[in-house]
C-alpha cells in the first residue's frame, strides 16, 4: 500500500501529488526537534520537501509570495492520535543468525556457557544454509526488522562461500541473497562486505570458518567492486567490514583501509568484544585492536565518521581517544546475551564520538530496547541514572539520535534517521492509544517510547514515502 492509498483526507492534485503527514507529536529537523503537530510535506519522488508545525505560516498551504507560481493540491494525511518518528537505523546485524534464536540457552554436558561455546553453534546454523536459505532466513530476519521500525539496515555479511570454501559460480551469490530479501521486503540496506582471512594469530581458517574466507584480498575487492558498481547508493549502498583483527593480519588491514579511503567508502569491524581478543592482539601486535586499527589505517581522523568500531567494549583511554570521531555501534540486547560487557556510551558521547545501535544476532529485533539498555547497563553498573542524559539533561533525546542518525553516519547515509528537507521519507509512527503508552502525557512521551516501550506501539512504517507496514 502506498501512502498516497492510505491517505484519509485526498484533494485533487496536480500531475505530481504532493503529500503533507501531520499527527500528534513527533521529532523534525535535523536537530531533531520534538513537536506537537508535525507538519511533513513529502514529494511524488517520496524526499521531504518541508518539515515544521501545523500553525507555523509557512506551512499553510497558501504560496509563500504573491509572485510565487501557484503549488499544485497536497494529499493531506493525518496520523491521527500517534507520534511521528524518523524511521530507525540498524547499524550492525547478521541476519543468519536469527536461525538460532532460543537455542542456545540451555547447557549441554559439560558445555562451556561462554562466548566461544554460542559462536559454535552459531557457525553449525551457519554451515547448514544454502543460497535459498540464506534467502529465506534473511528475509524473514529483515520482516521482523521493518515491523520494529526499522527503515535501514547494516547488514554485516560474512557468509560467503560453499560449506567447503569453494566459491559459488557467482562469487557474490550469497551477497545477492541478502540483497533481494532487502528488496523484497523494502527496507535499505547499506551491505557491510566482510573480509576473513584466519582463524587467529599464525592459525588457518578452522573448517567451519572456510564460508567466510576468500582467496585474497583481491578477490575479495574484486566482488566488492562488482556489487559497488551495482549499487544505486538509495536503496543498496556497500561498505568494507574486515571482520576482527583476530582473523584479518595487519597487511591486509592497510590494504583494506587504502581502498576504503580512495573511494570514500565507509568500513565497520568487530573491536573489543571479548577480553580473549585483546590478549591475542597484544601477542601478536603488542597493542590493542584499536590501536592496530588505528596503525593501519582503518582509523582515520581525516574521515570522521567514515570507520565504525562494532561494539568496543574492552578499551583503555588511549582506545577512546582514538575513535572520538569515529562511531561506536553498541548492540546492547547481543552483548547481555554472550556476557560480552557493556558499552560505557556515557564515556564517548563526552568527547563527541557518535553512538550507532546494532540488533547483531537477532535474538532480539528491537531498536527501541538496545536504546533503553544502552542506558540501563550503565544505571545498573554505576548504581545511578541518568547516564546519558548529556548537557541538555534530555536521556530520551540522545537515544532516539543513536536509533536514528548515529546509525545513519555510521552507514555513510547521513541524510537518513532524520525528518528534514532532502532526505527520503523514511518514518515510523508510534500510537499513542497503545497500551504502553496509554495516559502519558504529552511532554513525556518521547522519554517514555525510548526508556519504558518496546517496538509493539509501532504501526506504521514508511520507507521512501511508500507505506510498507
Ligand atoms: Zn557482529
Amino acid at each position: 500500500m502506498t501512502s498516497a492509498a492510505a491517505a484519509t483526507e485526498t484533494a485533487a492534485g496536480g500531475d505530481a501529488p504532493r503529500v503533507i503527514y501531520t499527527a500528534a507529536y513527533g521529532v523534525i529537523g535535523p536537530e531533531q526537534r520534538w513537536v506537537e503537530r508535525p507538519v511533513v510535506e513529502v514529494d511524488a519522488r517520496g524526499v521531504i520537501t518541508r518539515v515544521g508545525c501545523a500553525g507555523d505560516p509557512e506551512h499553510s498551504d497558501a504560496p509563500a509570495r504573491p509572485d510565487a507560481p501557484p503549488r499544485s493540491e497536497a494529499i493531506v494525511h493525518d496520523l491521527g492520535d500517534s507520534v511521528l518518528l524518523p524511521g530507525l537505523v540498524n547499524a550492525h546485524s547478521h541476519a543468519f543468525q536469527r536461525t538460532i534464536r532460543g537455542a542456545t540457552h540451555a547447557r549441554g554436558a559439560g558445555d562451556p556457557s561462554d562466548f566461544w561455546s554460542w559462536r559454535a553453534a552459531m557457525y553449525e546454523a551457519a554451515g547448514a544454509l544454502d543460497p535459498e536459505g540464506v534467502y529465506a532466513i534473511t528475509r524473514r530476519c529483515f520482516a521482523e526488522m521493518l515491523d520494529a521500525g526499522i527503515t535501514c539496515v547494516g547488514e554485516f555479511h560474512y557468509l560467503h562461500h560453499g560449506p567447503d570454501g569453494t566459491p559459488y559460480d557467482d562469487p557474490a551469490e550469497l551477497s545477492r541473497q541478502v540483497i533481494r530479501a532487502a528488496r523484497d521486503v523494502g527496507l535499505r540496506l547499506a551491505l557491510l562486505e566482510v573480509y576473513y582471512a584466519r582463524a587467529g594469530a599464525g592459525s588457518p581458517p578452522l573448517p567451519e570458518q572456510r564460508r567466510f574466507v576468500d582467496a585474497s584480498v583481491e578477490a575479495y575487492l574484486r566482488r566488492v567492486e562488482t556489487l559497488r558498481a551495482e549499487a544505486d547508493g538509495d536503496a543498496l549502498s556497500i561498505g568494507l567490514a574486515p571482520h576482527s583483527v583476530r582473523a584479518v593480519p595487519e597487511p591486509a588491514l592497510r590494504e583494506l583501509a587504502e581502498h576504503a579511503r580512495a573511494r570514500a567508502l565507509v568500513m565497520h569491524c568487530h573491536v573489543s568484544e571479548q577480553p580473549r581478543e585483546n590478549e591475542e592482539c597484544a601477542a601478536e601486535h603488542g597493542c590493542t585492536p584499536t590501536q592496530l586499527l588505528a596503525r593501519a589505517g582503518c582509523v582515520d581522523p581525516e574521515r570522521p565518521g567514515a570507520f565504525t568500531a562494532v561494539h568496543a567494549i574492552h578499551v583503555d583511554d588511549r582506545d577512546r581517544a582514538l575513535l572520538a570521531s569515529s562511531n561506536v555501534c553498541a548492540c546492547p540486547t547481543t552483548e547481555a546475551d554472550l556476557g560480552d560487557g557493556i558499552v560505557l556510551a556515557s564515556r564517548y558521547m563526552s568527547q563527541g564520538t557518535t553512538i550507532a545501535l546494532g540488533s547483531d544476532s537477532n535474538s532480539v529485533i528491537d531498536l527501541l530496547q538496545e536504546a533503553r539498555l544502552l542506558e540501563m547497563h550503565e544505571r545498573l553498573q554505576a548504581r545511578a541514572r541518568l547516564r546519558l542524559a548529556g548537557p541538555d539533561g534530555q536521556v530520551g533525546r540522545h537515544l532516539l539520535a543513536a536509533a536514528t542518525r548515529g546509525g545513519a553516519r555510521a552507514l555513510g547515509r547521513p541524510e537518513l534517521g532524520q525528518l528534514a528537507p532532502g532526505s527520503p521519507f523514511d518514518a515510523i509512527t508510534l500510537h499513542t492509544r497503545h497500551r504502553a503508552l496509554l495516559g502519558v502525557e504529552g511532554r513525556h512521551l518521547l522519554d517514555a517510547i525510548m526508556l519504558t516501550a518496546t517496538s509493539a506501539p509501532i504501526d506504521r512504517v514508511f520507507v521512501g514515502g511508500a507505506r510498507r507496514r
